[in-house]
């Protein structure tokens, strides 16, 4: 099991402008004092640089970037202009982009790769959709969904998992405790089986509907490393709560 801090990490989706940074600030100035969680915000590209100027201890990261470092790919990032601009890290593989731009496993485990091979951590998200959970076959899906989205080198000094169940992210639906514990015990075993004990120490995260009302409870689940963020995460009246419950 991770020996890390709570990460709690932001995913601001396609939200926020310049005069959001003082939303930024009132996450930084109230998260300062808490030692034992790390704080991120996944903010829009356009403003990752504004972000990285004014963070305080929150790491700023991006939503994606492109497997390739440069070339002919109009309207994409490259890991190492999401660094140049200040982002520490990068999400992968969120199911809003599997499901909207087609990104399958590999693709998400070259972005995954091209993060490190660009010094940026990365947080590869994995989830079922309603069907797949009615259809009891959650579990398989979603460890073959990662043990095929991890990067060659995956390892624990850069790399988290996010679980993300499709039909819980933006409506307010999450699973019972005990299927977030099942399926999080079950990514670990895909993580040591992949990994050896190192994947002992990759955090997973949460996400999902994650909120100030239920944020205790899915962070005291064994093995929920943190959560990852959308809806909650735009406020700091929301967001600064599920920080101060985590463990
Ligand atoms: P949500 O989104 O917290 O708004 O459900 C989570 C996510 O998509 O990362």
């Amino acid at each position: 099991m991770s020996q890390h801090k709570s990460y709690i990490v932001g995913n601001w989706k396609m939200n926020g402008y310049q005069a959001d940074i003082s939303k930024l600030q009132a996450i930084a100035d109230g998260s300062g004092s808490d030692a034992g969680v790390e704080v991120a915000i996944c903010p829009p590209a356009t403003l990752i640089a504004a972000f990285a100027q004014r963070a305080g201890g929150v790491r700023i990261g991006a939503q994606d970037c492109h497997a390739k470092s440069s070339g002919a790919h109009t309207g994409c990032l490259s890991a190492a202009m999401l660094k140049e601009a200040g982002a520490t890290f990068s999400i992968v593989g969120h199911s809003e982009r599997r499901a909207d731009q087609g990104e399958g496993d590999a693709d998400v485990a070259a972005k995954a790769q091209a993060l490190h091979e660009a010094g940026l951590g990365a947080i590869v998200c994995v989830g079922e959709t309603l069907e797949q959970r009615d259809s009891g076959d959650a579990i398989a899906m979603v460890t073959a969904q990662l043990a095929a989205s991890l990067p060659g080198a995956a390892s624990a000094d850069w790399l988290s998992v996010a679980y993300e169940p499709v039909w819980a992210i933006g409506t307010g639906r999450v699973p019972r405790s005990e299927d977030i514990a099942a399926m999080h015990a079950a990514l670990r075993a895909t993580l040591t089986d992949r990994l050896g004990a190192a994947g002992a120490g990759v955090r997973i995260l949460y996400g999902g509907s994650v909120n100030p009302g239920n944020a205790a409870e899915i962070l005291a689940i064994p093995d929920v490393g943190g959560a990852l963020v959308g809806g909650a995460s735009l406020k700091s009246e929301t967001f600064l709560p599920i920080i101060q419950a985590a463990p």
